[in-house]
Order: C-alpha cells, then sequence, then structure tokens
C-alpha cells in the first residue's frame, strides 16, 4: 500500500485502455507544472492530482499516486474508478497505477453535481491563503484523503454556494484547493480567474 494513500482499494482490471481525455488531461497538467501547481516538492514528495469522469457514468479517470514527477502521462499512469464507498473508506479502479490519495474527494465532487465531469487539486500557498473563508473552505479538523473530507465536500455542495464558484479551499490542508467545471479548462479557467484577481496591484 502507497505510504501517502488512506484509503483501502480492489484492483477490478489490470489495465486501462487510452482514454479520449488523456490528451486534455496532460495539455492542462503541462500548464499546471509550468505554474508549479502540481509536480513535485524538493523531498521528493509529489503534489496535485487530476481527473476526468468517464462519458455520463458514474465513473472518472484519475492520475495516479506519486506520478507528479513524470512529464507526461500514459494510461498507465492513471486509473479508472468504477466504484467507491465513502463509509468503508474504499474503492475500485481499473489499471496499472495506485489511485491518487485524493480518489475519493474527486468522487464526492462528482456525487455532488452530475454536470461536473473534471476536477483538479493543486498546491499554491500564496492563493489558498487568500482564498480561505472567501470561497468555500473546508474544516481545518478534516484531513485530506479521508473518508471525512468526502463528507466536508458534499456538506458544502449541500450549504454553501460552491456549485457556483467551483472552487474550494481545504483549511487542513496547506496550500490544497480543489476546482471544477465542465471540463478541465473550465476547471483551469476558475483557477486562473482566482488567481489573477487575488494577485496584488503593484
Ligand atoms: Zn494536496
Amino acid at each position: 500500500m502507497s505510504h501517502y494513500v488512506k484509503f483501502t482499494y480492489q484492483r477490478a482490471g489490470a489495465d486501462i485502455a487510452p482514454f479520449d481525455a488523456l490528451a486534455e488531461l496532460n495539455a492542462c497538467r503541462r500548464r499546471l507544472v509550468d505554474q508549479h501547481l502540481l509536480g513535485v516538492y524538493p523531498n521528493g514528495v509529489g503534489f496535485g492530482n487530476m481527473s476526468v469522469r468517464d462519458g455520463r457514468t458514474t465513473s472518472f479517470y484519475i492520475t495516479g499516486s506519486a506520478t507528479g514527477v513524470l512529464p507526461e502521462l500514459s494510461p498507465r499512469d492513471c486509473v479508472r474508478v468504477v466504484a467507491y464507498d465513502f463509509a468503508r473508506n474504499w474503492l475500485s479502479y481499473e489499471g496499472a497505477a495506485i489511485p491518487s490519495s485524493e480518489s475519493l474527494t474527486h468522487a464526492a465532487v462528482y456525487e455532488s453535481d452530475p454536470t461536473i465531469s473534471a476536477v483538479i487539486h493543486c498546491h499554491d500557498s500564496a492563493l489558498w491563503r487568500t482564498l480561505l473563508d472567501r470561497v468555500p473552505s473546508s474544516s481545518k479538523r478534516v484531513i485530506y484523503g479521508t473518508p471525512e473530507m468526502a463528507h466536508e465536500i458534499m456538506r458544502l455542495f449541500n450549504v454553501t454556494d460552491l456549485r457556483r464558484r467551483a472552487i474550494l479551499a481545504m483549511a487542513g490542508h496547506e496550500g490544497g484547493i480543489v476546482t471544477f467545471g465542465k471540463n478541465l479548462e473550465d476547471a483551469f479557467e476558475v483557477l486562473m480567474r482566482e488567481r489573477s484577481e487575488s494577485s496584488p496591484c503593484i
């Protein structure tokens, strides 16, 4: 089991076929890496992950754990999450990689709104500080990659304007930001808009 992944998982299939959204995923991912929103810290720990819904199903493709160092992802670096259970902190997937530690967080976003088809989780400490409590923010007590985070995200969809804002800050996860949209381009644009609005005018 991966050191970072906190849920239990079951591999339902050894490999996934190349999927349509992979090119879009890699293109968006390059832009995130260029802006240091996803990648690897100097200590070797990767950060950031991305997913796309598989058509109109409840399954989704997500980047694998510990892939932050790779310049380009192949199908072997992604998995298709085909089932999950928040209460059991469990998921089932197909693919050669280990699902991202935030897979259940992504699942909670898809579960909350069937029109959402892409989710980005990135790190940006400066933007995160300006977003905290200005946009829907998860409780400081809730730790990333736990069932509590999945429930917290679903709670935010219910009690805040998260659906309209399409961005949330994870108060208990330094730098942790989640954006989403009907595709990756949308999710990325939300991030860029918040970034430009929060930049100080000099
Ligand atoms: Zn994170």
